[in-house]
C-alpha cells in the first residue's frame, strides 16, 4: 500500500462494540484477568502496554518500514531508551551539531564509562578516523539543526557496520514521508514525535522504531516499562491524530518552504539561506537522493549582524516567535540567543518551521519583516 493509504490506516483499533471510526482512549490503568490468570486481550497494566501506545507504535513502524516500535514521554526519553543499552565502555560516535541536548546527554553518559567522539558527520572520513575498537553505536541526523545540512545516511552506515557497530538515525526533521533512514541501512530510527509527527504543536513525545525484533529491541523495550516515561493514552492517541494527516501535512510544509526558502535568495538583506532544496546547497544532491522532499525547515542569515536579525523576528506578525518546530503554525528563532554562550550558530541567522499558512502570506510578513 501507498504511504497516504498507511498513515490513514495502520495500527487502527476502532471498537466493535460501539463501531466507532475513531480508536477510542484507553484511560485504564489496568485490565482484567480470566479466571485461570491469562491476559485474555494482552494488556495487563498500562505502563507495560496500552491499545492507544500499541496503535502508535504500529502506526509509525509501518510507516518506517520497520520490525517494532517503542513509544516514549518525549524525544529525548526515546534518545535515552536508545542510549540505555550501552555498557560501560562503549564508544559512540555523534555529529557535531547533533540535537544540543542529544550532545549534552552523551557526554554526561561519560561518568558512567560510555564516551563520545564528535565529528562533522557531512565528511564520511571524519567518521571513519573516529573508529574504534569499542564503537558500539553511530548517531546520524539528517538534515541537521539549524543549518540544514546533509549526512549521507546510507555511506554513514556502511562505515558503522564495517566497524560492528549500529547505526540510529535521528530522523526528526525529514519524517519517513521525506527519507527511510532503515532503507538506508540504518538500524534505529527516533523521532521526536512533538514535532512534524503530532504535528500541531500539542503534544510531547518520542519513539523508537527498530529493523528486526531482536535484542536491541528487546533492551529498548526493558527501557521502556522499567525506566517508565511512557506516554499517556492521551499523548499516543494525539500523535497518531496528526501521523494520519503526516504524508499532505509534508507535502504542504516542503512546498512552502521551498517557496519562502527562493524568495529569501532574492532579498537583498539577506546574505544566506540554508535549505537543501537549494541547487547551491552544499549537501543538495545527497538530499535529493536520499530524501522525496526537502522538508519544512529554512534559516537564513540578514545583513546587519544580530541586532539586524533579532529585530527582523520582532517585526514578524505572522510568525510566531517561539522554538520548536513542526506545527501547523509558522515558528521564527534567533537561534544564537536560545543556544546561549557557547554556540556555533551565526548570531544574524534566523531559523523558520514553515508552517501550512498560504505561502504568498508568509512571504509578505517576511518581506514587511525585513523592511
Ligand atoms: C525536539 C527534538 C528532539 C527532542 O525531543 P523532545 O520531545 O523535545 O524531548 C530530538 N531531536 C530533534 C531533532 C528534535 O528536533
Amino acid at each position: 500500500m501507498n504511504i497516504e493509504t498507511i498513515a490513514v490506516h495502520a495500527g487502527e483499533r476502532p471498537d466493535r462494540n460501539a463501531g466507532s471510526v475513531i480508536d477510542p482512549i484507553y484511560l485504564s490503568t489496568t485490565f482484567e484477568r480470566d479466571a485461570d490468570g491469562d491476559y485474555p486481550h494482552g494488556y495487563m497494566y498500562s505502563r507495560n502496554g496500552n491499545p492507544n501506545r500499541d496503535a502508535l507504535e504500529e502506526c509509525l513502524s509501518a510507516l518506517e518500514g520497520g520490525a517494532a516500535a517503542v513509544a516514549f514521554a518525549s524525544g529525548m526519553a526515546a534518545i535515552a531508551g536508545i542510549f540505555g543499552m550501552l555498557s560501560p565502555g562503549d564508544h559512540v560516535i555523534a555529529p557535531i551539531d547533533s540535537y544540543y541536548l542529544t550532545g549534552v546527554l552523551l557526554r554526561d553518559m561519560g561518568s558512567w564509562g560510555i564516551e563520545a567522539t564528535f565529528v562533522d558527520m557531512t565528511r564520511p572520513a571524519d567518521v571513519e578516523a573516529a573508529i574504534r575498537p569499542g564503537t558500539r553505536l553511530v548517531w546520524v541526523e539528517t538534515p541537521t539543526n539549524p543549518l540544514l545540512r546533509i549526512v549521507d545516511i546510507a555511506g554513514v552506515a556502511a562505515i558503522a557496520h564495517a566497524a560492528g557497530a549500529i547505526c540510529a538515525c535521528d530522523n526528526t526533521f525529514a519524517t519517513p514521508i521525506l527519507q527511510r533512514p532503515l532503507e538506508l541501512g540504518a538500524d534505529l530510527v527516533m523521532h521526536a514525535t512533538t514535532k512534524y509527527l503530532g504535528g500541531h504543536s500539542d503534544v510531547v513525545g518520542g519513539i523508537v522504531v527498530a529493523r528486526e525484533r531482536g535484542d536491541m529491541f528487546d533492551a529498548i523495550r526493558r527501557t521502556q516499562i522499567r525506566g517508565g516515561a511512557v506516554p499517556s493514552p492521551f499523548d499516543c492517541w494525539l500523535a497518531l491524530r496528526g501521523i494520519r494527516t503526516l504524508p499532505y501535512r509534508m507535502r504542504g510544509h516542503s512546498e512552502n518552504a521551498a517557496a519562502v526558502a527562493d524568495f529569501l535568495t532574492r532579498h537583498a538583506d539577506v546574505e544566506r539561506v540554508h535549505y537543501p532544496g537549494l541547487r547551491d546547497h552544499p549537501g543538495h544532491e545527497i538530499a535529493a537522493r536520499q530524501m522525496k522532499m526537502f522538508g519544512g525547515m529554512v534559516s537564513f542569515q540578514t545583513t546587519g549582524g544580530a541586532a539586524r536579525a533579532v529585530e527582523v523576528a520582532a517585526r514578524t506578525t505572522l510568525f510566531t516567535r517561539a522554538t520548536s518546530l513542526g506545527g501547523v503554525h509558522s515558528l521564527i528563532e534567533h537561534r544564537a540567543s536560545i543556544e546561549g554562550p557557547g554556540s556555533s550558530t551565526p548570531n544574524n541567522l534566523l531559523r523558520l518551521s514553515i508552517g501550512l499558512e498560504h505561502p504568498d502570506d508568509l512571504i509578505a510578513d517576511l518581506g514587511r519583516a525585513l523592511g
